[in-house]
């Protein structure tokens, strides 16, 4: 069915149609489907757009992947059904590899996605022939690579699971993650948790990240080649920013609380 582009619920039911058809390819699995619902229910609280507290996260995610020695973004089912463009645009953009780690694993499903991602114009994808694993956790998703995930310092890991977080933090890893579930355990763990739908989220940190690379350019020229953006490490920078990802999760409730109240106040 094609969906009118004057529906109320576009975008929502657009996604719906992405998710399905991933379902069709073979590439998202059919739990994913349970796991976008419950992040739905969120959106509709929030209002559909991005919340402030989102953007705040999204400016300090911009700045750990542009200050990372080594950044990876991990793709699973539904990442790769809704903003399989997205991550490969951010990829390029500061040059991280995207590698495929899935909860319900099956190998077929993994070719299925890097060949996806690689139709999309992805230069380096891992994932297919994990060499590792993430220590603490049981299952498929604990296999990881040497060249990726496993030695990176910086994750970008959307719509993740709770435990993963915890195990990839456990390692000492600063993990971005985007959920719209601001009281998830991946949430709560994360070094930074954008609570936004992947595909607004995705495009407002390439845009971000795209500013930034600016302004270090022309800071560059400004100060000769001497100047290193790399002059401190990743926590320094936490710091510098005054960044508390437990305070911008309160934040987040708080201003999808107020919109609520104030919808009932208009009623
Ligand atoms: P946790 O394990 O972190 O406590 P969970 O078990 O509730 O979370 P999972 O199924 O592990 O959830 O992961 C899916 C998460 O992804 C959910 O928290 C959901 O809110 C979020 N999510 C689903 N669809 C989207 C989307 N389109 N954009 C952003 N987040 C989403
Ligand atoms: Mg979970």
């Amino acid at each position: 069915m094609k969906i009118p582009k004057s529906h109320p619920r576009y975008e929502s039911l657009k996604r719906r149609d992405k998710l399905v058809a991933g379902i069709e390819a073979g590439i998202t699995s059919l739990h994913g489907l349970i796991a976008h619902g419950r992040g739905e229910a969120f959106d509709y609280l929030m209002g559909e757009r991005t919340l402030e507290s989102a953007l705040r996260a999204t400016e300090v995610a911009a700045a750990l992947l542009l200050m990372a020695k080594r950044p990876v973004l991990s793709v699973n089912g539904n990442v790769a059904a809704l903003a399989s463009k997205e991550m490969v645009i951010l990829s390029g953009l500061i040059n991280a590899p995207l590698e495929v780690n899935l909860f319900h694993r099956t190998e077929e499903r993994v070719k299925r996605i890097k060949e996806l991602l690689e139709r999309e114009g992805a230069k380096h994808v891992l994932g297919d022939k994990p060499d590792s694993r993430i220590p603490g956790i049981e299952h498929a998703r604990a296999l990881a690579t040497r060249e990726g995930i496993y030695s990176a310092d910086v994750v970008l890991a959307p719509l993740e699971d709770g435990d993963r977080c915890e195990a990839l933090i456990a390692m000492g890893k600063k993990v971005i993650t985007i959920d719209l579930n601001p009281l998830s355990r991946t949430s709560r763990y994360a070094t930074v948790s954008i609570v936004d739908d992947i595909e607004r989220a995705l495009r407002n940190l390439i845009s971000v990240i795209e500013t930034k690379r600016e302004e270090q350019q022309q800071r560059q020229q400004q100060h000769g080649h001497g100047y290193s953006s790399n002059s401190f490490n990743l926590d320094a920078l936490l710091r510098a920013y005054d960044y508390d990802n437990k305070a911008n999760l309160k934040a987040a409730i708080k201003e999808i609380a107020t919109r609520l109240i104030g919808k009932i106040g208009n009623e």
